[in-house]
């Protein structure tokens, strides 16, 4: 019997390894990040449900070099995050290209995104109390506004705008001209683009 359980427990944990590239649920690896995945609500610039789940999914090596980025802001700044999307089905890409075909802001699902790789995240940052701190534009704000050389901004948004960066940058994310909150992870390409659902 003894020898049965152990080899059951060995089959298990075989199937159960996850590698660097295996996609992940972010709350297992860091449950002190917050998230808002807005896809998953019609408050988004599509105002339609897009995702059936708000969790938020991500290539481990990416979750876990987003959690180190969260601790240096929480130490650093009494900072958090807060992640709006990470891993994007390719079908749901299609559907954001219907609505915004504009390649400055929704990637073309014929290249598809860095979403659909699970090696992107958009994010904002929070207070110790959970309230979101003022970046200058709101998240989805396709306006050059959201653009990150744009400098007509109050002095706290582009504070905080360059701390944002400067942490990711240092834990291993590539910031996105156009796009404040969004972030790819360096070497994004070897990932493959996916078009699994999250339930
Ligand atoms: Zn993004």
């Amino acid at each position: 019997m003894k020898k049965y359980l152990l080899l059951f427990l060995f089959i298990s944990s075989f199937s159960f390894a996850q590698s660097a590239d295996s996609l992940v649920w972010l709350h297992d690896i860091d449950s002190t990040i917050l998230t808002e995945v807005r896809y998953a609500t019609p408050n988004n610039f599509t105002g339609q449900i897009l995702y059936k789940s708000d969790k938020v999914y991500l290539r481990k090596v990416v979750a876990e070099s987003l959690s180190n980025a969260h601790k240096s802001l929480m130490r650093n700044y009494a900072l958090r995050i807060k992640v709006f999307d990470g891993y994007r089905p390719l079908s749901i890409q299609k559907k954001m290209w219907e609505v915004m075909p504009d390649d400055r802001y929704v990637a073309d699902p014929a290249k598809g995104s860095r979403h659909n790789r699970g090696a992107a995240v958009d994010l904002t940052l929070v207070d110790v109390t959970g309230r979101e701190i003022d970046m200058g534009t709101p998240y989805d704000d396709f306006t050059e506004k959201s653009h990150i050389d744009y400098k007509k901004l109050s002095k706290n948004a582009l504070t905080y705008r360059a701390i944002l960066r400067s942490t990711m940058e240092k834990f291993g994310f590539e910031a996105m001209s156009s796009e404040w909150w969004h972030f790819d992870f360096k070497g994004w390409s070897k990932f493959p683009i996916m078009d699994v659902e999250i339930e």
